[in-house]
């Protein structure tokens, strides 16, 4: 089956605990290959960007913040299935309901401060993955 495309984020959480490494080696172990990173600061409007799905949300103005609190990393993840296989990788949302192996029940401090972003699905990724590499930054 042909490799597949998602977009992953290292959160503020993981980075301020130097968990940079620990995080990608579960992404890698899950079959993953690391073709894009860069370590960023989001500015406020980014962030507001990225998440505007979720403006309506009562955690929308403390999830901006937070994801502005420290520096993140921004990855280009491929595979095959790439974005199913690292939601799985990821556990759920709460790390209080995600799966033992997992990256958030592993690492996780809460429901917020959850370690990692994944792409929710093919389309989300194309544009996630656009909102910050150039398609020269991409190296697979
Ligand atoms: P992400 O999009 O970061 O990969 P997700 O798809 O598992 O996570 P979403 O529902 O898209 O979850 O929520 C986006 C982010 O918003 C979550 O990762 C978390 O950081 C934050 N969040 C979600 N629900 C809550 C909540 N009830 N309270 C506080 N923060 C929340
Ligand atoms: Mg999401």
């Amino acid at each position: 089956m042909a490799a597949t495309r998602t977009f992953s984020i290292i959160k503020p959480d993981a980075t301020r605990r130097n968990l940079t490494g620990a995080v990608t080696k579960m992404l890698e172990d899950a079959g993953l290959r690391v073709v894009a990173s860069k370590r960023i600061h989001m500015t406020k409007d980014q962030a507001e960007g990225f998440y505007g799905v979720h403006r309506e949300r009562p955690f929308f103005n403390d999830l901006v913040a937070f994801m502005t609190s420290g520096p993140v990393v921004v990855q280009v993840l491929e595979g095959e299935n790439a974005v199913a296989k690292n939601r799985e990788v990821m556990g759920a949302t709460n790390p209080a309901n995600a799966e033992e192996g997992t990256i958030r029940k592993t690492y996780a401090e809460s429901i917020e401060a959850n370690s990692v972003h994944g792409s929710d699905s093919p389309e989300n990724a194309e544009i996630e993955i656009r909102f910050f590499f150039k398609p020269e930054e991409i190296v697979g």
